[in-house]
């Protein structure tokens, strides 16, 4: 039988993160009289840093939530701290590209001595990984129109998807990809921040922020036409439990509310045809088995006086 080859991305990348912090300096030119402004990320001290293994999902969830938040104050997303913060936390886009980019990563073992490399800075360096390399192909500074041409909700509709096109692709040839016939997998390496976001992002179809339904934490909403309402698995299986535990409280409540209360009910006892009851005169709590209550709705203790 033939195997099936699977295309796989790896969820988590290291990127380099600099201790200092990042600042944005904007700078204007004219050209033919025309003012162009534009804007670079910068590290403040771009001797200090440290391979951080960030997690990409969590990572767009993170910057999907601050934008919202500073929407809503109507602030420019890129001149926000709270952009700032993200950036401070997690590098730049493009930070690692050309150092990563130039390794032999053709094959899963050089992609596990890379993760190696990353988890063990500033130790082991050897071979391709050389400390002389790595200083001199690191990037501290770049352009913060990297940052809007994937990130900027305004930019990402369908109808401008032709006009970003050429930017957008820039960011996807971060990535290389090979083959590990052993697994039969397609790999995909993200030489960087970026290139990780951008397939991430769009092989997803630009995924929706959305407030989970039972526990209302935020998840990426990658079902095909939107319609996930939960965060997990868990999260869907605990709403439907709730749905049943209420329903079957009402119905309780609307024969015996007179004489019982049943806000003490769990699930587990409809799971036991058992009723959870407390007696509105005495105030005690019993367990009833489903069937001999509606039978005899009694309070088993006020009953034995
Ligand atoms: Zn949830
Ligand atoms: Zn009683």
């Amino acid at each position: 039988m033939k195997k099936e080859i699977n295309l796989k991305t790896n969820p988590a990348i290291y990127n380099v993160v600099h201790k200092s912090g990042y600042t944005i300096n904007t700078s204007v030119t004219i050209r033919n009289g025309s003012k162009f402004r534009h804007s670079t990320i910068d590290a403040i001290d771009k001797n200090s840093f440290i391979f951080k293994k960030l997690n990409i999902a969590e990572f767009y969830i993170e910057i999907s939530e601050a934008q919202k938040e500073v929407e809503i104050n109507k602030i420019d997303f890129f001149e926000s701290k709270e952009f700032l913060n993200i950036v401070n936390k997690y590098g730049l886009l493009t930070a690692t590209h050309k150092f990563a980019s130039e390794l032999p990563i053709i094959d899963t073992t050089t992609e596990s001595i890379y993760a190696n490399f990353a988890e063990s800075f500033p130790e082991n360096f050897s071979g391709d990984f050389n400390e002389e390399k790595l200083y001199e192909k690191l990037i501290y500074s770049e352009l913060l129109a990297e940052w809007k041409v994937l990130l900027d909700p305004k930019r990402s509709v369908g109808a401008k998807w032709s006009v970003n096109e050429f930017f957008l692709n820039k960011h996807f040839n971060r990535n290389i990809n090979f083959i590990d016939t052993q697994k039969n997998e397609i790999r995909i390496f993200s030489t960087c921040l970026g290139g990780a976001i951008a397939l991430y992002k769009y092989s997803k179809n630009n995924p929706e922020l959305k407030s989970c339904k039972f526990c209302s934490s935020n998840f990426v909403d990658s079902s095909k036409g939107n319609i996930q309402k939960f965060c997990s698995e868990t999260c869907r299986a605990k709403e439907y439990r709730r749905k049943k535990l209420d329903y079957e409280k009402n119905n309780l409540t609307d024969e015996h509310g007179e004489n019982f209360n049943f806000s003490s009910m769990k699930y587990v006892d409809i799971i036991k045809k058992e009723i959870r009851a407390e007696c509105k005169k005495c105030r005690r709590i019993g367990l009833y088995q489903k069937e001999k209550f509606s039978e005899l709705p009694e309070c088993m203790y006020c009953s034995k006086k």
